[in-house]
């Protein structure tokens, strides 16, 4: 008798914003909800969908990147009535936002607020959140009915140390939906945590009177912004009139942040580099900026949210790390770093998660493939035993799991 049913809502056309469909007897639930802006898919396929999305009962965040949050807005819209479920720093800034300038179809009134480790029950089914170090406040799902279990990752990081003795915490896993994003490179991705770094830097930078350049990529970090205010204010830094513009993003729907992000009009006339100021621009303005050749004491931090899109950009920010601490801030030229701040499971911690857990059926969940299916194939069978490997594109995206005896 089949008791679990997971779908992918969310692959179309080689394109992927995360929404894994989870349902039992008595629970339909969603992993996520996310949103790609430009090209499909746009928001979560609700063809997959076995029901109507107004009989879902809740919907599972794992974590406040677009691609994982962002179609929001549109659930609401099409019906959706249940409740979102968030970590407890991601309803914080959700709620808050919400509070003040986000026109986002999202009711205040649906958010929850998840305590890590704390399990909660929808139907026959109890759903744990753990963290899941990929970014500020990422959770995954521990999904439990009574003789199955279920792990969704989401976006898993890559620090080793510090999931292991969660991984070791938890029951057998029958099913594992993991984090592929680099499942296809044969490269390990950076370990360290990024955010302190960042602080630092760009506290360095304006200690050293540097004006702080912050081109925006497509997808949002809320904590990016947060820690530079934070960062701001304990250099004693009032906030600048460029950021208050740059708020006025959240009330586009949807936070399409590429197109919307900072009103044109506002950088005109303004000298950015008078004084030391942290600015937020769209990449295209600092990149014009860059080209102009003509500032001094002016830093540019890239932030790089999706690692391993491909290989060079694994290379580059590998390359980019050795530099950080090495920023000479007594020279006045322009400078330019990169800062990954967010990171993704590399295939020798993916090995060890594996070993680990020795789920029966592990899925990796990715947007593409960079043509290496064969060689992940491959991979797999030479590295991981126990574990069977299965594609939600093989199989349109169900799978269904036999009670255990
Ligand atoms: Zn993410």
């Amino acid at each position: 008798m089949p008791v679990l049913e997971i779908r992918n809502l969310g692959i179309e056309s080689g394109r992927y914003a995360p929404s894994i469909y989870i349902g039992s007897k008595q629970a339909r639930l969603l992993i996520d909800f996310g949103k790609i802006s430009g090209n499909a898919p746009s928001v979560p396929n609700l063809n997959r969908l076995p029901c109507e999305l107004s009989e879902t009962d809740a919907i599972f965040i794992t974590h406040l990147h677009k691609d994982h949050f962002g179609g929001l807005g549109f659930a609401f819209s099409n019906d959706y009535h249940g409740e979102v479920y968030l970590g407890p720093e991601s309803y914080r800034i959700l709620s808050n936002w919400l509070g003040t300038k986000i026109k986002s179809g999202i009711p205040k009134s649906s958010l929850r607020e998840l305590k890590i480790m704390e399990g909660l029950c929808v139907g026959d089914l109890t759903i744990t959140p753990y963290s899941s170090n990929h970014t500020f406040d990422s959770v995954m799902y521990l999904i439990q009915s009574q003789k199955t279990n279920i792990l969704v990752t989401g976006d898993l990081g890559n620090e080793v140390g510090a999931l292991q003795h969660i991984w070791a915490s938890f029951p057998s896993i029958d099913c594992l939906v993991f984090d592929g994003t680099l499942a296809f490179l044969p490269t390990e991705d950076p370990t360290e945590t990024l955010e302190n770094e960042f602080v630092e830097v760009v506290s360095q930078a304006l200690r050293h009177m540097y004006t702080v350049v912050l081109p925006m990529q497509k997808i949002s970090s809320w904590k990016l912004i947060e820690l530079v205010i934070m960062t701001a204010e304990r250099c004693g830094f009032e906030i600048d009139i460029m950021y208050d513009q740059s708020l006025e993003i959240f009330s586009s729907p949807l936070f399409n942040l590429d197109t919307e992000m900072v009103p044109m009009k506002g950088t005109e006339g303004i000298d950015w580099f008078q004084n030391p100021r942290i600015c937020f621009v769209p990449v295209w303005e600092a990149d014009k900026l860059l080209k102009s050749n003509s500032l001094q004491r002016t830093l540019f931090v890239y932030t790089t949210y999706v690692v391993g899109r491909n290989k060079n950009r694994v290379e580059e920010i590998i390359g980019t790390f050795g530099s950080l601490e090495n920023i000479d801030f007594y020279n006045p030229a322009p400078k330019v770093i990169q800062i990954p701040i967010s990171n993704h499971i590399g295939r020798i911690s993916m090995e060890r998660l594996l070993e680990t857990l020795k789920p029966k059926t592990a899925i990796p969940v990715f947007s593409t493939h960079h043509g290496r299916l064969q060689e992940f194939k491959k991979w797999w069978s030479e590295h991981i035993q126990y574990t069977e490997l299965f594609f939600f594109e093989d199989s349109e995206g169900i799978v269904v799991l036999e009670e255990n005896t």
